[in-house]
């Protein structure tokens, strides 16, 4: 039988529809375009050609299978290809970070709706990928966002997409370093762009810093923020057991893991964040779909005003925001 780009993807998508996969068609595809360096435009065009006999086509296929066979076994698609789009971003991925996720978006364009035209200075907890961070920077044009997680592999992640996707011309400082206990790893990433007048107008500072929420960030008081932003962890401990694998076995548990209720760290910010929020300052937390009260209840407890619950785009709540007293 001849070897086409069509019995490839029929031959990809059998073995991942074996695994279980639900999407194994999609799947396949997504994996051959990779595998291929090519696109849907190309392979409708040339799907039933006897695929050429060189070597780089060979490797093609090799990578190709190799990847399929990944799947199987449950490795999430986006670990895989290493990347995942997020705000019209493409944002880098590997098992040490949470995939970015659609219902995310709706933190971030909240965010971003209500902050247009402002330059809020922003901190993001438990960044992983540095996802909402960084398209928050990109997207709302501000100048001082703060990346922090406990996890130094989720930072180094961070930190790529943040030198990938800040554009103009960047300065990273070296803040400190990993293996000094005393001091956290910690950068800043300053992008310039050139040629303005005004040398402050164009400037964008990314600072990320390694932190158990805000263990790492100034206790004096000194450094506050317009907005904290977060996404933590917020699965129920029992539950985690109950998700598909790719999201089980496969995505950190560190970002998952939410605890006996799935609320140990909303109780935590709700009583840490007031210290480090300006007079009037707001937080946004993605929470999980039935959270919204609870974690409402929380802000309020804590003195949180205006207290509101957004929902995502199925209609499930997703985000809380709070404000504190001005
Ligand atoms: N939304 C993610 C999921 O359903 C969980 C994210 C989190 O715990 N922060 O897998």
């Amino acid at each position: 039988m001849k070897l086409t780009l069509q019995t490839l993807w029929e031959e990809g998508a059998e073995s991942l529809r074996r695994s279980g996969i639900g999407e194994a068609e999609l799947d396949a595809k997504y994996l051959l375009f990779e595998a291929f360096q090519t696109d849907m435009v190309h392979f409708l065009m040339h799907r039933n050609e006897e695929v050429k006999d060189e070597d780089s086509v060979k490797r093609a296929v090799a990578d190709y299978r190799r990847m399929i066979e990944k799947r199987s076994e449950r490795i999430p698609l986006q670990q895989i290809t290493g990347s995942r789009e997020f705000m019209g971003l493409e944002f880098s991925v590997n098992e040490h970070v949470l995939i970015p996720r659609q219902d995310t978006e709706t933190l971030v364009e909240q965010v971003l709706k209500d902050f247009q035209g402002k330059n809020p200075e922003v901190l993001d907890l438990c960044t992983g990928s540095g996802c909402i961070g960084i398209s928050l920077s990109i997207l709302g044009g501000w100048q001082e966002v703060t990346l922090a997680d406990i996890s130094l592999k989720a930072l180094l992640v961070a930190k790529k997409n943040a030198e990938d996707l800040m554009t103009a011309k960047l300065h990273p400082i070296r803040l400190s370093s990993e293996g000094q206990e005393e001091s956290p790893w910690r950068w800043r990433l300053t992008s310039e762009l050139p040629g303005l007048e005004d040398k402050t107008a164009g400037v964008q500072n990314i600072t990320l810093v390694e932190s158990d929420l805000f263990s790492s960030l100034s206790g004096d008081g000194k450094q506050k923020f317009d907005v904290i932003v977060s996404n933590p962890p917020y699965i129920p401990t029992n539950v985690i057991e109950e998700l598909e694998p790719e999201v089980r076995d496969h995505e950190p548990r560190l970002a998952l893991d939410g605890m006996e209720d799935g609320l140990y760290f909303y109780r935590r910010l709700a009583e840490e964040c007031g210290s480090y929020l300006k007079p009037g300052g707001t937080v946004y937390f993605e929470i999980g779909y039935d959270q919204g009260q609870a974690v409402s209840g929380l802000l309020r407890e804590a003195g949180f005003q205006n207290v509101l619950v957004y929902q995502d785009a199925p209609g499930l709540d997703r985000v809380v925001k709070g404000t504190a007293a001005s």
